[in-house]
């Protein structure tokens, strides 16, 4: 099978094709690297910026809950024996600050004293929590880590110490945020979901959540996201792209609240972040799409206009092969200096060839001595015309006598007879028929569409010329000859050949210079 070759202009196209194609790509790819990291950078520094500012917001908060509840204490220490009046004070304290889900008033053993709401019936209960027991024992303001109060819920605590006029320690006066419900928490820190896929969540120092938009999340522990773990050990503020615990790019920015030791996380699905460097490819693809088309346009007629001329020759060089194209050749429009060049190589080379061949094919098929047909083309002639079942007649002829030249005359006088008898055979010819050297000094007629009788005319005129005319012998010398038809019966070319040989024979034997038709 042949092998298919690629052609100049597909691959002209599609090199440039390729070449402009990785050009686009390669800008588009780079303005978005360059757009993409800017839009991380910036979510990154706003997410980080946010965090500080709720961190702070939330630090404000427990400074002044703190500073409202050690105000109140002295209050409290003139009314520590009164129970109705600390009733109304933590009513009071619940009411003013508007910031606790309850508030305590705890003696110095733990037991609790007053609450509010009193629905909560704990008065007269040991508060006996790590994280009372601990405010009892160190006598200071401090917020709690999140804990599973009394009436069960998970809440945080917020105390401040009570002490006498004379500094004897009474106890403490404590608010609750409980965390699974409504509270100070989501006020201060917004309880909205963002439209930009943004949120925001809150740690403990230990990474369990205490404020999430989604409820359902608050007391989980975080774990396995590096933000938590750099909360956790205290790095400061800052902000990084991070895989959160549920698998989701984020970009997250995060923020430590001092008096408690709380972390603020702001953050931003990433893929949502960067979905502006998308549409900004989206959208340079649109506008350079008619330039597109352009250039496309360009790139496949400059290919057309440079590989035409070449493809031209190249089909012309095959097709030389079967026939003449040097007028094609010469029409090809030689626009660049390769065509040119190849152009003018084919031309000649192509015309060089051709006189070769003529050159060889003459020789192959005349007889050097006398340019007559030589015996194998006459054997390709008559296999055409037995094949085609055309009609002719054959004639077959020899010299009388020729020993008797070269023995007088020498071979080259010999040889000047035989060049004098072929011109004579073929001014005896007509256009059509064929006139053969067969052998030596034996020649042969095929006279097409001519019967015996035509034959012999012409054959016995040929005859009586020779016997009139000086050869270059300076005598005439005579001729026998045969005659036979084609019959188109079942007959080969070397039978008719013989057939006529046989006519030549008898003519020889009946005393020469004579012609015989074998008819049968
Ligand atoms: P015949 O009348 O019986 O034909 O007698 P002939 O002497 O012509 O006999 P024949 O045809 O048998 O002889 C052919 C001679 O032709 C023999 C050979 O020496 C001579 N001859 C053959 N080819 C050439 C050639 O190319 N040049 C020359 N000079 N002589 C040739
Ligand atoms: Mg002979
Ligand atoms: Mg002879």
């Amino acid at each position: 099978m042949r092998k298919k070759y690629l052609k100049l202009q597909h691959l002209i196209i599609g090199v440039a094709i390729l070449a402009f194609a990785l050009t686009i790509g390669s800008s588009l790819f780079s303005s978005y690297r360059m757009n993409k990291q800017t839009l991380m950078d910036n979510t990154l520094e706003t997410n980080r910026v946010y965090a500080e500012k709720l961190a702070t917001t939330a630090n404000n908060y427990l400074n002044e809950t703190l500073q409202t509840l050690t105000y109140n204490t002295n209050i409290l220490a003139t009314y520590i024996n009164d129970e109705k009046r600390l009733l109304e004070e933590a009513d009071r304290l619940k009411m003013q600050t508007n910031t606790f889900n309850s508030v305590s008033i705890i003696d110095k053993r733990g037991e609790i004293i007053a609450t509010s709401p009193q629905s909560l019936n704990l008065k007269g209960r040991m508060a006996d929590l790590p994280a009372v027991k601990k405010a009892l024992k160190e006598q200071e303001p401090m917020v709690s880590d999140p804990f599973k109060g009394l009436i069960q819920k998970e809440l945080i605590f917020i105390s401040a110490p009570i002490f006498s006029n004379n500094g004897k320690y009474l106890g403490l006066v404590g608010g609750t945020i409980y965390l699974e419900e409504s509270n100070i928490l989501y006020e201060l820190l917004g309880n909205h979901f963002y439209n930009d896929g943004s949120y925001v969540y809150v740690v403990d120092r230990d990474g369990r959540i205490i404020y999430h938009q989604d409820h359902s999340r608050i007391n989980e522990v975080i774990k396995n996201n590096a933000v938590i773990q750099k909360i956790m050990s205290r790095e400061p503020n800052g902000a990084q792209r991070v895989i959160n615990s549920k698998g989701k790019d984020m970009l997250a920015g995060y923020a430590i609240v001092g008096n408690a030791g709380w972390g603020v996380v702001a953050q931003r699905p990433t893929d949502i972040s960067l979905e502006p460097a998308v549409t900004m490819v989206k959208q340079m693809l649109y506008v350079a799409f008619p330039l597109l088309i352009v250039t496309l346009v360009i790139i496949i007629w400059a290919a057309l206009k440079i590989s035409k001329p070449l493809q031209r020759l190249a089909e012309l060089a095959e097709n030389s092969m079967q026939k003449d194209e040097s007028k094609n050749l010469s029409d090809v429009k030689a626009w660049y200096y390769e065509v040119r060049q190849l152009k003018t190589a084919l031309i000649q080379s192509l015309s060089f060839l051709h006189q070769q061949v003529t050159f060889f094919m003459d020789q192959s098929t005349t007889d050097p001595l006398t340019g007559l047909t030589n015996r194998r083309t006459l054997d390709v002639k008559l296999k055409e015309f037995t094949t085609e079942k055309i009609p002719f007649s054959l004639v077959i002829m020899d010299i009388d006598h020729f020993k008797a030249v070269n023995d007088t005359h020498g071979h080259n006088v010999g040889d000047e007879v035989i060049q004098f008898l072929a011109s004579q055979i073929r001014s005896a010819a007509r256009p059509s028929d064929i006139c053969c050297r067969y052998g030596g000094e034996e020649f042969i007629m095929v006279l097409p569409y001519t019967n015996t009788q035509q034959a012999f005319d012409i054959a016995e005129n040929l005859r009586r010329e020779l016997e009139a005319t000086n050869s270059p012998t300076g005598e005439p010398f005579t001729i026998s000859a045969g005659i036979a038809e084609y019959n188109q019966a079942d007959m080969s070319p070397s039978m008719l050949i013989g057939k006529a040989d046989k006519g030549l024979y008898q003519a020889k034997k009946q005393g020469r210079n004579q012609i015989v038709i074998t008819s049968s």
